[in-house]
């Protein structure tokens, strides 16, 4: 690595701090691209270009301070990716054919089930009498209704029961003009993730599976190791470095799935992204996600994710971050707090890992 990189990160969030934090080990500089003031990447990163994503004059700029260019989230307009990519020819990684798909749950569920993984059982959806019936043909009377689009940390989506109406109107009239997806309810035993990293070369590493919880539909905690049947971990497994191949990845996968109860799994998410049940891998790995990030965006090899410690995390959300005392004293726990000035109700607004090195 003897000339100095410069990475360009669509997107201010966690994840793009983090992603610049692990840059900046590496003597890798960061150039932030996100339309926010003041957002969590910013304090981190060497120049924020503050500018809407349908901004040529602000992207062109982007793209000449840059070496290479990522993304932290998946709602980053494909016409942005593209404009980047004819500025650059291919400089956008991961590409964007998963990041097309994993940015509408209708798009994602239909890929992955025409690769032969299994979802849980679905149907686009408008109005309440197509409810009825695909919930007829289903049995049971509670399902989950979903935006097909923008939907994250349970925003854009609710558990419903057929029976109660007034509910469901209200969701439907909320969501009105936008594509709705109505999933099964999965009874499942627990939740996992795996996140692939994967380079150039085609050489690729494994974080997880992790065991998580949420509460609202929104991650709470985060254990490794996860302590699933290794049968079901190697389904698992298989699965996410599938998906890692058949997109010829290059950059940083997440698959989220649900654990039934006879062991199977179901794909529940993709994003082709660092992902905040891997936050634990900073404080327990040598290498942590974000830092492969970088490395597999940049051209340079993956690094191990061999684990050296077991690892809890928890998720700081609203209010919570108010009551940080405890948190500082805490042993062995690792906190991160990620500047964001308000303390909304379900926002993110830092992690704690605690650790506890393998062998103690
Ligand atoms: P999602 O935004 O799809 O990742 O959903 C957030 C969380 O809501 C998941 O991690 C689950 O805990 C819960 N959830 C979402 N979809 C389903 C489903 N079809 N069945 C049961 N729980 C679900």
């Amino acid at each position: 690595m003897s000339k100095l990189i410069t990475l360009g990160i669509l997107g201010g969030g966690q994840l793009g701090r983090m992603s610049a934090m692990a840059a900046a080990r590496l003597g890798i500089s960061v150039v932030i691209f996100c339309p926010d003031e003041n957002s969590p990447a910013s304090y981190v990163c060497k120049e924020n270009i503050i500018a809407n994503y349908d901004d040529k004059a602000a992207l062109k700029k982007f793209s000449d301070k840059t070496d290479f260019i990522s993304y932290e989230f998946e709602n980053i307009p494909i016409e942005t990716i593209d404009y980047l990519n004819s500025l650059k020819q291919d400089s956008v990684l991961p590409d964007k054919s998963l990041l097309n798909v994993s940015q509408d749950r209708i798009k994602e569920k239909t890929f992955l089930n025409d690769h032969g993984i299994k979802t849980t059982r679905w149907s686009s959806t408008s109005d309440i009498n197509d409810i009825k019936n695909t919930l007829k043909s289903w049995g049971g009377n509670e399902f989950i209704l979903k935006t097909t689009r923008f939907g994250y940390d349970g925003k854009g989506q609710i558990k419903c029961d057929i029976k109660d109406t007034d509910e469901l109107n209200k969701f439907l009239n909320d969501t009105d003009g936008q594509g709705i997806i109505m999933e099964e309810l999965v009874d499942f035993a627990c939740e996992i993730s795996i996140i692939v990293a994967r380079d150039i070369e085609g050489n690729s590493e494994t974080y997880g599976p992790m065991l998580n919880e949420h509460k609202n539909h929104i991650l709470h905690k985060t254990t490794v190791p996860s302590n699933i049947s290794e049968a079901t971990e190697s389904k698992a497994l298989g699965i996410a470095k599938d998906i890692a191949e058949t997109i010829n990845l290059i950059g940083v996968l997440t698959v989220e799935f649900f654990v039934c109860k006879d062991g199977g799994v179901l794909v529940n998410e993709i994003a082709p992204r660092t992902h905040n049940s891997g936050h634990w891998s900073i404080d327990a790995c040598c290498v942590s996600q974000f830092e492969n990030h970088v490395r597999t965006v940049c051209g340079l090899p993956v690094g191990s994710t061999a684990r050296h410690s077991n690892a809890t995390m928890l998720n700081i959300i609203g209010d919570d971050v108010n009551n940080i005392d405890d948190l500082l004293g805490a042993d062995n726990g690792c906190l991160y707090l990620y500047g964001k000035r308000q303390a909304r109700t379900g926002r993110k607004m830092g992690h704690i890992t605690f650790i506890k090195p393998k062998g103690d």
